[in-house]
């Protein structure tokens, strides 16, 4: 979803409110990876019983996260978690991802809600996922959608929520899905505007988007017979410049330099003016992955096959 700016002139401990893990020090971590710092700011509206679901539930969200780059995008960072005030099917019918001296991510969840619902959602790897890239400032929504849409599922089949099949069925039909959404059809990627978010709306971008950084992380590890990933190449933006706010020109020179590749940008160029998804048949067939009647399935052996189970494959932490 949609990431907005928050402007920082408050501190972070009065970011925090009234914190569930307050100290006489001020805030305590819910979690702690390498050094990195996870908060957690609960409303006081839950019961105590969907408090704790919620809380181990941003505890597995938190590791999810660490299987892009081995790591947190930054020294701290923040969820916060509240029940939405309309009662609905979705477990988690709305979150924002709040860009500033600490990234924070603003969830509401149904009132009542379990963690099997809550680990199933997409929805909180879709946000977590906004953190891997610097923040972009305005213009190429596409950029940032497609991160965070490519790497919800990555990150689900690599914390074990989904299968590797579950994985490609899932981009399978995004991308069909993507094709199908005619709200922007025959216009360029780069002409549809910052106001295209929703939840559920707007396919052609998110999954645009998202057709571009596999097509990237498949010509990474082919190119480099598997020593370079898109999870290694971001994770290299993420060391030099994760706390700059960058437009994704900047991103995409810098991402080709640092990794010594001439693929983003002439890539970025390229699908910035694409007026539809490219279809998607010869990708998948490169990975060993057949499709019969809008079904997917995976080759067990073959290069495409290796290549295709190092994207799904879990990091040892
Ligand atoms: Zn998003």
């Amino acid at each position: 979803m949609r990431t907005r700016l928050l402007v920082v002139a408050i501190g972070l401990l009065s970011l925090f409110g009234a914190p569930l893990h307050a100290t006489p020090d001020g805030p305590e971590p819910l979690a702690e990876y390498r050094g990195s710092r996870l908060y957690l700011e609960l409303s006081p509206d839950y019961n105590a019983r969907t408090a704790a679901t919620v809380e181990r539930w941003v505890r597995f969200l938190g590791t999810a996260l660490l299987q892009a780059y081995g790591r947190w995008p930054r020294a701290a960072w923040r969820v916060s978690a509240a029940p939405a005030s309309a009662p609905g099917t979705d477990p988690l019918p709305w979150a924002l991802v709040h860009r500033g001296e600490v990234n924070t991510i603003e969830f509401y969840t149904a009132p009542r809600v379990s963690f099997e619902e809550l680990q199933r959602a997409w929805t909180g790897y879709h946000e977590a996922a906004h953190l891997l890239l610097p923040y972009r400032g305005w213009g190429d929504l596409w950029f940032s959608e497609g991160v965070a849409t490519y790497y919800q599922h990555i990150l689900q089949a690599r914390s074990g929520v989904i299968d590797e099949t579950t994985l490609w069925q899932y981009l399978y039909d995004g991308f069909r899905a993507g094709r199908a959404d005619e709200r922007w059809q025959g216009q360029a990627l780069a002409a549809i505007g910052s106001d295209a978010g929703g939840k559920g709306a707007d396919r052609r971008v998110y999954w645009h988007g998202a057709w571009f950084f596999l097509t990237l992380d498949v010509r990474l590890r082919r190119q480099s017979r598997g020593e370079l990933t898109l999870d290694t190449a971001l994770s290299r933006l993420n060391t030099c410049c994760g706390e700059a706010q960058m437009s994704v020109p900047e991103m995409v020179q810098r991402l080709d330099r640092i990794n010594d590749v001439v693929l983003f940008e002439s890539l970025y160029l390229r699908t910035r003016e694409s007026v539809a998804i490219p279809a998607t048949d010869s990708l998948f067939a490169s990975l060993g992955i057949d499709v019969v009647d809008g079904r997917v399935h995976l080759q067990e052996f073959g290069p495409g096959a290796t290549l295709r189970r190092g994207i799904s494959q879990a990091r040892a932490l």
